[in-house]
């Protein structure tokens, strides 16, 4: 009898056609690891709404010469697909926390309901690193 071999990327979606937008709170937030992020960028084209970006050199606390991602928490929807593809294709360096989890760790973080532009949100803490 033929079994089929075991898809080891299945997990992993595909990239999105189109970049949408938040258009409710979310229930879960992808937080990076960047003790453990390589800044491959692996996951930055897989994100549906576009919110992983490279950290500033000089935002970061490691002296790597690459910096790690992070995602602007404000625009996440929760999807975990950055999650799947870190653990899949490179590290395991973005871990997803419930929202109320999220919001304990960072309380000075407000997720809003809808999508609000990084611009608007420009000076804020939105993307605060936590340490897990
Ligand atoms: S795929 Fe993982 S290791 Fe690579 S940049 Fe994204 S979070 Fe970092
Ligand atoms: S969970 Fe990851 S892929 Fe999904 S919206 Fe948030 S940062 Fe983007």
């Amino acid at each position: 009898m033929k079994t089929k071999p075991y898809d080891h990327y299945k997990p992993v979606a595909d990239l999105p056609d189109e970049i949408s937008h938040k258009k409710r709170k979310p229930r879960a937030m992808a937080v990076v690891d960047d003790g453990n992020c390589t800044g491959c960028k692996v996951c930055v084209p897989f994100c549906p709404v576009d919110c992983i970006e490279v950290t500033p050199k000089e935002e970061h606390a490691f002296s790597s010469p690459i910096p790690p991602v992070r995602v602007r928490y404000n625009e996440c929807i929760g999807c975990s697909i950055c999650a799947r593809v870190c653990t899949k294709l490179t590290w395991d360096a973005i871990h997803m926390l419930s929202l109320q989890n999220f919001q304990a760790a960072f309380p000075e973080v407000d997720i809003s309901d809808n999508f609000i532009s990084a611009t608007a949100l420009s000076g804020s803490s939105d993307t605060a690193v936590i340490e897990i």
